[in-house]
């Protein structure tokens, strides 16, 4: 059972060409029987690991040594199906109403700034 969803941005920045970026993860929070809570990252609706995990490569020279910092995170509610909160139906309809796709990935200059 989900326990907590989150979106969590990263701001990266490569330690050899100075390459910067910011990207947006969704993270879910499941406990395990023993007690454990375990965190399921996504990227760009892939699975993935901890961005925090030292594994990213940077994109444009290859190597690793890209640095990650945490730059918010957002919590989203777990909805509860018992609750009186206050619900809407869906329909077929509904889910499919196209809209634009939100970035999940912003290229930034070295030092912050966006291009
Ligand atoms: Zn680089």
């Amino acid at each position: 059972m989900i326990t907590e969803i989150a979106v969590e941005r990263y701001a990266f920045s490569c330690i050899h060409c100075g390459r910067a970026w910011t990207a947006d993860y969704d993270v879910q929070y499941i406990p395990e029987n023993d007690g454990s809570l375990w965190a399921f990252y996504h990227h760009e609706g892939q699975a993935t690991e901890n961005p925090r995990a030292d594994l990213l490569v940077c994109p444009d020279c290859g190597r690793s040594g890209v640095q990650p910092r945490l730059l918010s995170r957002r919590e989203i509610p777990v909805a509860d199906p018992s609750s009186t909160q206050p619900r809407n139906l869906v329909t077929t309809e509904d889910r499919n109403l196209s809209a634009p796709r939100q970035p999940t990935e912003q290229l930034t200059r070295p030092g912050g700034a966006e291009p």
